[in-house]
């Protein structure tokens, strides 16, 4: 059995060591449903960009992309895409 760390090696909690370290905590695998892009449906209007609130939404050259290693499948972007270019599936 490997030897786990005690009290006084663990990091104290709520404490940020690193700027930016929040790229490295990815939220995605926390996910039951998620977004998929129609984008023969997309109009580029961006209002899922807008709304995604992790942000988890990419604007690219071509429209969005979404970014699945922090989104969190809230669903948000599907409700409010005007014209329904995005479902949210079953993983
Ligand atoms: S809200 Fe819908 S139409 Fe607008 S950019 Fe997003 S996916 Fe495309
Ligand atoms: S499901 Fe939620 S977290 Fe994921 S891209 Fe849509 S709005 Fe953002």
């Amino acid at each position: 059995m490997t030897q786990k760390p005690g009290w006084r090696e663990l990091p104290i909690g709520g404490h940020l060591h690193e700027p930016g370290s929040s790229l490295k905590y990815k939220t995605g695998p926390w996910r039951t449903y998620k977004p998929v892009l129609d984008k023969a449906k997309c109009t580029k209007c961006l209002l899922c960009w807008i709304y995604c609130p992790e942000p988890s939404i990419d604007r690219t050259n071509d429209g969005i992309e979404i970014n699945y290693d922090f989104c969190k499948g809230c669903g948000l972007c599907a409700s409010e895409c005007p014209v329904k270019a995005i479902v949210m599936v079953e993983e």
